[in-house]
């Protein structure tokens, strides 16, 4: 029997821990004539009752595993740290506020069992988000895709069904600050749009505040294109350039006597911001990289594994 592997990360997330835990294993216990299942709850670092929650589940169901993080890592490496540790055929991401309906999971294995290897879930409206989050995440795929190099296709999130063969790339990949969209969506494979409506929050509130986006917009840009560091050379370019014409124009008007040479003080000065702003931005840009390379090199652990439940160690 094939065997089906849903991936759950929670933060503070105790309100909703135990519907999340009924809604899924209904659906996934019905399916049980056709397929084992498991799931694996990563508890990102929450100090309220999450973890209680979920131990208790887990002795009650052995196809319940748990993997808690030492502290609060982000979203995208407790995902990280669940699909390290799956053993299914199929692989669900899901987030824990049931936004993304459980009971879809069936139409989604369909079209899996049809060949296709990436079913990534494309929402058609989303309620109960603020206008902000919708203005902001709308600004923020056509900002990725006028920059980046893959095609991140637009209102997608994490919750999708990949096969196994996807999960073993994305597990091979030793880079961290992993933008799962992207990569999922970079690796290719059989990519296939599964609509859905996304539904409110069923209790508590978003774990996701604006420095928390910020940051997963930043490695969605900086970790999937080289344009801004190409941005900034043509703007360089283009900034020498104005200021050859500059010094030309001044040099011709103190020949041709056009000016008098003391109102040039006020092109010396916008000239001389520009190039400082300018040069601002650049660094800025190149220390994004920078920054970047520094953290691949120190190869630091992507999370930190407090303790697993029903997981034997290999
Ligand atoms: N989450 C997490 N670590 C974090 C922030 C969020 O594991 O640091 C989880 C959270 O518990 C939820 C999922 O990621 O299961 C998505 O978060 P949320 O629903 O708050 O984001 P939103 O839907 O508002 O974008
Ligand atoms: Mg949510």
């Amino acid at each position: 029997m094939k065997k089906v592997s849903v991936i759950v990360p929670m933060y503070y997330e105790e309100e909703v821990a135990e519907e999340c835990y009924k809604r899924l294993k209904k659906v996934l216990e019905g399916l049980s004539e056709k397929y084992l299942y498991e799931i694996i709850f990563i508890n990102d670092g929450s100090k309220d009752k999450t973890l209680n929650i979920l131990e208790n589940i887990a002795q009650d169901n052995k196809n319940v595993k748990v993997i808690s993080f030492s502290r609060n890592f982000g979203h995208q490496c407790a995902v990280t740290a669940g699909l390290k540790y799956i053993t299914g055929d199929a692989i669900v991401i899901i987030d824990a506020d049931l936004q993304d309906p459980p009971e879809l999971i069936p139409e989604m294995l369909k079209l899996w069992e049809d060949g296709n290897e990436v079913i990534y879930g494309k929402r058609k409206s989303r309620k109960g988000e603020s206008k902000f989050k919708l203005l902001t995440a709308s600004m923020f795929y056509k900002t990725l895709n006028a920059l980046s190099d893959v095609e991140i296709p637009k209102d997608t999130g994490d919750f999708r069904l990949v096969d196994r063969k996807v999960v073993e790339v994305i597990n091979s990949l030793p880079e961290h600050n992993k933008f799962l969209r992207g990569l999922f969506s970079w690796v290719g494979f059989k990519q296939i749009p599964f609509e859905y409506e996304r539904k409110e929050r069923v209790a508590g509130k978003t774990k996701y505040p604006l420095s928390k986006m910020l940051k997963l917009a930043q490695d969605g840009i900086f970790s999937f294109s080289t344009k801004p560091l190409r941005i900034v050379g043509t703007m360089g370019i283009i900034s020498i350039l104005i200021s050859i014409i500059i010094l030309i124009y001044s040099i011709l008007s103190y020949i041709f006597n056009w000016n008098d040479l003391a109102s040039g003080w006020t092109s010396m000065m916008v000239t001389m911001t520009f190039l400082g702003g300018m040069i601002l931005i650049s660094l800025w840009m190149i220390g994004e990289y920078v920054g970047r390379i520094y953290d691949e090199t120190k190869r630091r652990p992507e999370y930190i594994i407090e303790k697993t439940i029903n997981i034997n160690k290999d």
